[in-house]
C-alpha cells in the first residue's frame, strides 16, 4: 500500500455519512454532500450508467477496506461503528451480481468515474441469489447451484431507508403489465453501493433494485432472483423490464437528475418506451393514444434520441435480445406496443421485437468496444454505420495490478504518480529500466508462487473433500502423490473466461499427441490452468469444460508428467486476479471476430503478463508488431461467414495448428531467453498500461456525455484523449 496515499490520515468516525435515505461509510460528509448536491441539482446534467450486472467485489478492490486493514480494529469508537467496522473487516466480500466481462466492465468503469470525479450514478438489479455457483466434478462436469449470499450482512451495500419512516426500508413503485393487459405497480427496495475514489474525495452511487419482497408476485419473485436466469422467455423479458421500467421512478424518488442514460448493452432500452410515453402525454394530453399518430411517435422518439448513449457488446447473436410480439403484447401498455412495432421490429423475422436493433435508433450516438468490433457492428448493422464508433475497452489499473506489482511500482521514481495517472507508464524513464525490470521479476515470481500455493492447496482440499463428499476431485492431479503437484518457476499458461463455445476453451487441446511432442522434444514442462463457468443453460459450453477436464489424464501421460492441465473452479473476480498476475502468459483463443473486446488480457498486461492471443478485439490493438506478446491463427478479413458460430464454421484444426507452430518459439524465449521475455513484460507496462485501462476509456465515454467537470480533471481526461483515441484508423 503507497504510504502516503491516505496523507490526510482519516479516521474511521471521520468516514461516516448520513442524508435522508440513510446512514452510510466510506467518504467524509462534505464529501457525501458535495456528490449528492451535484447528481441532484435541479440543472444537473449527470450520467445515469445502466448495466444488467456489475462486478466490483470488495475482497479485490476496496479503498476503504485497505484503509481499516491498515489502521486495524479500533477499540475506542462508538457501538454502532463497532458494528460496521467489523463488517468491514470480517464480512463477506462478495457480491455475486455479475457473471463476466460485461459486469466487471461496468464495475470497473465506476471505479474510473470515481477516480476522475466524473458525475455519475448506476442502476442496475440486486439478486438475492446472485449469479449460480459452480462445483465441479471430474465425472459430472460443471454442476450449478444457487448462491446463497445476504446483501445485509456484506460491507458497502446500505439499504435506502424511506426519509418519512426512518426504521422502514425506502419502496419505490415501478409501472408494469401483468401479463394479461393489466397494468399494475410493483414495489422494489433499493441498495446503495458506493464506488468510492482511491482517494475517499468522490464516489459513485450504484443503486441496486431488488424486487424480491415479500408481497412480489410470483412472476416477479421468480425473475427477480437470479441474473440471467434463461428458464423462460418471459423470465428473460421481465427481467430486462424490471431495469428498464425502474430507472425513472427511482431517479425521480431520490431526486437525480440524469441528462445522459448509458445503456450498457441493451438490456435496459425499455426506459425509452416510458421516455417516448412522457414526451407524448406532455404534448397530448393523458388521453393521447387514441390521437397518436405514428409520425407523432417516431417524433418523441427523436426528442429521447438525445438522452441515450449506447455500447454494443458483442456481435454474437445470442447477446442480442429479441422477443416474440405475442409475448410483449400482454406485457406492456397499448401505447408500448406501437412504439415497438415502429422502432424494435426485426429486419429478418417479422414475429419478433429486436431489442438490439431498438437501442441502435434511439440514441445520440452508439459505440463498439474495439477497433475491430466497430468494423464488424457496422457490416452487422449498414443502416446505423455511420453512427457507430470505436472506444475501446479498459480495465481498473487498481483493481487488477497484484498487491507485489503495486509495490514494485511504488518504487519507481519516474512512476511515483501511478496510482491517480496510469498513463504515466507512456514516459517511464530510461534510467529507471533496470531497476523497473529487477522488481518487476520479483513481484512475478511471488505472484506465481502466490499461484501454485494456491492451486496446490485447493488440489489437497479437494482429495480431502472427496472423502466427505460426493465430488470426485476435478484435477486428476488430486490423486497423484504430491511430489506430482505444481512447481513455482515453471511455465505457466492461463485462460479463464465464461465458457462460450466461440471462446474456444479447448483448442490447444485439439491434438493433445502434437502438443505433448512439443514438451518432450526439449523437455519443457509447462503447467494449463484453466478456470470458468459455463451458462447453466449452455449445454455446448458445459461440454467444452468436461473436455477440459477429460484432457487432463491424457495430456500428462503422453507428455510423461510435463504438461499439466489444471481446472480451478468457482471462477470470480479473486481467482481472476491471482490467475492474471501469477501466470507467465495469458492465453486468449477465440474464433476471430466474435471476441468484441476481451478484458482479462488487459488485467494481464496491466501485471506486465504477456498475451498470446488470437488477433480479435483488444490484442489487435494491443500486440504493437509482437513487442508486447504473440499472436496466432486466422487473422484475414471478416466477412459475414466469419460470424458463424456452427461447430464446423470454429476453424478448429487451422488454429490449433498454428498454435503448435507458435508455442516452442514461446517457451524457449521463457526457458532460455529470460531477458528477451521480460523485455515483453516491460513493453507491456510502457505500451499497454497507459491505453487499456478504464481510465481512458472514461475519458472517451465523458467526451460523449458533454458534462460539465472542474478544470483540473477536464485537463486530465483531454491528456488521456490525446494519448490514445480508439476512433482510429478503420481495420
Ligand atoms: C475480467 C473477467 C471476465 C472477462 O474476461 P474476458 O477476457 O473478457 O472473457 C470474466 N469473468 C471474470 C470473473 C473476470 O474477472
Amino acid at each position: 500500500m503507497n504510504s502516503d496515499h491516505f496523507a490526510a490520515r482519516t479516521s474511521p468516525e471521520a468516514l461516516v455519512c448520513t442524508n435522508l435515505f440513510g446512514t452510510f461509510f466510506g467518504v467524509p460528509q462534505q464529501v457525501f454532500d458535495a456528490v449528492w448536491n451535484q447528481l441532484t441539482t435541479p440543472d444537473g446534467n449527470a450520467v445515469a450508467y445502466v448495466s444488467m450486472e456489475i462486478g466490483a467485489d470488495p475482497d479485490v478492490f476496496h479503498p476503504v477496506k485497505d484503509l481499516l486493514e491498515e489502521g486495524g480494529e479500533p477499540s475506542s469508537v462508538k457501538p454502532h461503528l463497532q458494528a460496521l467496522l467489523a463488517k468491514y473487516l470480517h464480512g463477506p466480500r462478495k457480491i455475486p451480481n455479475y457473471s463476466g466481462g460485461l459486469g466487471v466492465l461496468a464495475g470497473d468503469t465506476l471505479k474510473s468515474f470515481a477516480d476522475l470525479h466524473v458525475p455519475a450514478l448506476a442502476v442496475s438489479l440486486l439478486y438475492r441469489e446472485g449469479y449460480f455457483s459452480q462445483i465441479v466434478d471430474s465425472k459430472i462436469g460443471q454442476i450449478d447451484h444457487a448462491t446463497r449470499w445476504t446483501p445485509e450482512s456484506t460491507p458497502t451495500l446500505f439499504q435506502l431507508k424511506d426519509p418519512h419512516h426512518p426504521d422502514r426500508a425506502l419502496t419505490i413503485d415501478i409501472p408494469f403489465h401483468n401479463g394479461q393487459h393489466k397494468p399494475t405497480m410493483i414495489k422494489a427496495h433499493v441498495w446503495m453501493k458506493m464506488e468510492i475514489a482511491d482517494q475517499l474525495d468522490y464516489f459513485v452511487p450504484e443503486f441496486l433494485l431488488d424486487y424480491s419482497l415479500p408481497e412480489a408476485p410470483a412472476w416477479v419473485m421468480e425473475s427477480a432472483h437470479q441474473l440471467y436466469n434463461a428458464k423462460s422467455t418471459i423470465i428473460k423479458a421481465n427481467q430486462r423490464r424490471m431495469l428498464g421500467s425502474a430507472i425513472l421512478p427511482l431517479l425521480e424518488t431520490l431526486g437525480l437528475n440524469a441528462a445522459t442514460i448509458h445503456l450498457n448493452e441493451q438490456h435496459g432500452v425499455t426506459v425509452t418506451l416510458h421516455l417516448i410515453l412522457q414526451e407524448l402525454q406532455d404534448k397530448l394530453g393523458e388521453a393521447f393514444p387514441d390521437a397518436v399518430t405514428d409520425a407523432d411517435i417516431l417524433a418523441a422518439a427523436k426528442q429521447v434520441s438525445r438522452t441515450i448513449v449506447y455500447t454494443i457488446h458483442t456481435p454474437v447473436k445470442a447477446g442480442h435480445d429479441r422477443f416474440s410480439r405475442d409475448l410483449y403484447s400482454g406485457i406492456s401498455h397499448k401505447a408500448f406496443q406501437r412504439i415497438l412495432d415502429l422502432l424494435a421490429h426485426d429486419e429478418e423475422v417479422s414475429h419478433e421485437y429486436n431489442f438490439t436493433a431498438m437501442a441502435m435508433r434511439i440514441n445520440r450516438a452508439i459505440n463498439s468496444v474495439s477497433r475491430l468490433h466497430r468494423d464488424v457492428t457496422k457490416k452487422q448493422f449498414p443502416a446505423f454505420a455511420h453512427k457507430i464508433k470505436a472506444i475501446t475497452n479498459g480495465v481498473h489499473h487498481l483493481t487488477w495490478i497484484s498487491d507485489n506489482r503495486k509495490d514494485c511500482f511504488n518504487r519507481i521514481p519516474s512512476l511515483c504518480n501511478w496510482r491517480n495517472d496510469p498513463s504515466c507508464f507512456a514516459a517511464i524513464a530510461d534510467q529507471d529500466l533496470p531497476l523497473l525490470g529487477e522488481l518487476l521479476q520479483q513481484a512475478w515470481n511471488q505472484d506465481n508462487r502466490l499461484l501454485i500455493e494456491h492451486v496446490n492447496a485447493m488440489l489437497k482440499n479437494h482429495r480431502e473433500q472427496m472423502v466427505e463428499t460426493w465430488i470426485d476431485p476435478p484435477n486428476h492431479l488430486s490423486s497423484l502423490p504430491e511430489s506430482e503437484w505444481l512447481k513455482p518457476g515453471t511455465f505457466t499458461l492461463g485462460f479463464a473466461r465464461r465458457f462460450s463455445t466461440y471462446k474456444r476453451a479447448d483448442l490447444i487441446f485439439d491434438d493433445i499427441g502434437r502438443l505433448a511432442d512439443i514438451l518432450i522434444a526439449n523437455n519443457w514442462s509447462v503447467n494449463f490452468l484453466f478456470a470458468g463457468k459455463a451458462h447453466p443453460a449452455d449445454e455446448p459450453g458445459k461440454y467444452v469444460l468436461k473436455l477440459i477436464l477429460d484432457n487432463q489424464e491424457e495430456l500428462y501421460t503422453r507428455s510423461k508428467g510435463l504438461g499439466k492441465l489444471i481446472f480451478i473452479p468457482g471462477y470470480d473476480m479473486r481467482v481472476a486476479k491471482l490467475m492474471v498476475a501469477g501466470v507467465h502468459a495469458w492465453l486468449n483463443s477465440p474464433k476471430r471476430p466474435l471476441e468484441a473486446s476481451g478484458t482479462s488480457g488487459m488485467k494481464a498486461a496491466m501485471n506486465g503478463v504477456p498475451n498470446i492471443s488470437i488477433m480479435d478485439g483488444w490484442w489487435v490493438e494491443g500486440y504493437h508488431g509482437g513487442q508486447t506478446g504473440w499472436k496466432f491463427g486466422f487473422e484475414g478479413p471478416v466477412n459475414d461467414a466469419d460470424l458463424s458460430e456452427a461447430p464446423d464454421a470454429l476453424l478448429y484444426t487451422e488454429d490449433a495448428g498454428a498454435f503448435y507452430d507458435l508455442l516452442p518459439s514461446v517457451l524457449e524465449t521463457f526457458y532460455h531467453r529470460p531477458q528477451d521475455f521480460l523485455a515483453r513484460a516491460l513493453a507491456n507496462l510502457h505500451l499497454n498500461v497507459p491505453i487499456f485501462n478504464t481510465h481512458r476509456m472514461a475519458a472517451e465515454y465523458v467526451a460523449q456525455y458533454d458534462l460539465r467537470l472542474t478544470p483540473q480533471f477536464t485537463a486530465d481526461l483531454d491528456r488521456f484523449r490525446r494519448l490514445y483515441q480508439s476512433e482510429q484508423p478503420t481495420l
